[in-house]
């Protein structure tokens, strides 16, 4: 389990009381915050990957426009886990190809 990152998330309490679907999301936005003032004119977005049996196996966030998106960071730092795993993502995932591509295509192929 990677509950390190945890400890300054403002989640966390969310995680006895609350059902996961509610508490992952909590934590992608809490990953799209991280971005905050630095990804104009994208917006910020945060995604957490999480394997069938509640873990979370990769966390991303848009850090600036023009670098890769939060679902593609998630996907990366998920690797192979990222395969039958569920990804919470703080806004639907781009289907078009910018400076990066699109990030529907990267969760169906994972
Ligand atoms: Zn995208």
């Amino acid at each position: 389990m990677r509950y390190t990152l945890f400890k300054a998330c403002i989640c966390f309490a969310a995680a006895v009381c609350e059902n996961f679907d509610g508490y992952f999301m909590r934590h992608a936005l809490y990953l799209a915050s991280k971005g905050l003032g630095r990804t104009r004119p994208n917006p910020c977005v945060g995604c957490v990957i999480v394997s069938v049996n509640g873990t979370i196996v990769g966390e991303g966030w848009h850090h600036k426009a023009g670098e890769p998106h939060a679902e593609a960071l998630a996907l990366i730092d998920a690797g192979s886990q990222a395969n039958g795993s569920t990804a919470y993502v703080s806004l639907e995932p781009c289907n078009h190809f910018g400076r990066t591509p699109p990030c529907t295509q990267a969760l169906i192929r994972s």
